[in-house]
């Protein structure tokens, strides 16, 4: 589904990316570990290129992603690229919701503005969504009444509710308190079950150990180690990897 061949990316004199080659399969979850810096964010946006990749290709469902394919270094037209990001849904560490508006309206926008969907229609695919992510009852509440956990699964939902192909997620748990974490990974963890696709940075282990297909570890913009969980968790003799797995424990 996703096909990263051989990407690079440099800000000015620092690469970030140093020729990253991933496929991540239809209906598969792979956890992205590695240090502060290594470039797991970077990789994740140039997927849906909110960052331009420099060499090297990515592709979405066999389309190249960010430039066209006639004249390979020719960046696609907003169009382009707005159809092609209509498969991809993204959730980041902070929820970035409507404050003004509540957990229905926040989920609702889209499907009207973007989808075109009746309001009624809108209404009814938020609230089944909302319901699915455990928040039935809260759907009329504004976020400054949602705690952190609520609102990531609110801002899951609002993903969710556009049927995307194929899901980004970068550290959605790493700005909830400890106790709020468990809810959104059950959420994540529900999504997985049902056969979404998902790239997943995470600083939490134990989640890649239990759900992820793969776990690749990225060390100064490489993919020092990929595999499956028990793999990379266990078995890999990668210096860097035992290292950085040792922080965890
Ligand atoms: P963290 O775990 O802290 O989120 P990360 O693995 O996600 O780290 P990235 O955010 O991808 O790392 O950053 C990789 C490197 O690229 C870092 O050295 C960072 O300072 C640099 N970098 C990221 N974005 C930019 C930017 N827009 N301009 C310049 N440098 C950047
Ligand atoms: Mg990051």
């Amino acid at each position: 589904l996703i096909t990263m061949d051989n990407v690079s990316k440099s800000f000015g004199a620092l690469q970030v990316l140093k020729g990253i080659t991933l496929a991540v399969n239809r209906s598969e979850v792979v956890c992205l570990i590695g240090p502060s810096g290594s470039g797991k964010s970077t990789l994740l946006r140039c997927i849906n290129f909110l960052e331009p990749y420099d060499a090297g290709e990515v592709r979405i469902e066999g389309r190249l992603v960010g430039y066209t394919e006639s004249f390979p270094r020719r960046r696609q037209s907003n169009r382009e690229l707005r159809d092609l990001r209509r498969n991809v849904g993204m959730v980041f560490q902070h929820f970035n919701l409507w404050p003004h508006m509540t957990a229905l309206e926040n989920v609702r926008e889209a499907l009207v503005q973007v989808r075109k969907m009746s309001l009624a229609q809108a209404t009814a695919r938020a609230e089944e969504v909302l319901t699915r992510v455990g928040l039935s009852d809260r759907m009329h509440v504004h976020p400054a009444r949602l705690s952190g956990g609520q609102q990531q699964r609110v801002a899951i939902a609002r993903v969710v509710a556009m049927e995307p192909h194929v899901m980004l997620f970068d550290e959605p748990t790493s700005a909830l308190d400890p106790e709020l974490v468990g809810e959104v990974l059950q959420v994540m963890r529900d999504l997985a079950t049902e056969g979404m696709t998902m790239v997943v940075v995470t600083h939490e282990m134990g989640f890649a150990a239990n759900v992820a297909d793969r776990v690749a570890f990225l060390d100064g913009g490489r993919i020092v180690a990929c595999g499956p969980p028990r793999a990379v968790f266990h078995e890999s003799p990668e210096p860097r990897l035992r290292q950085f797995l040792q922080t965890y424990h």
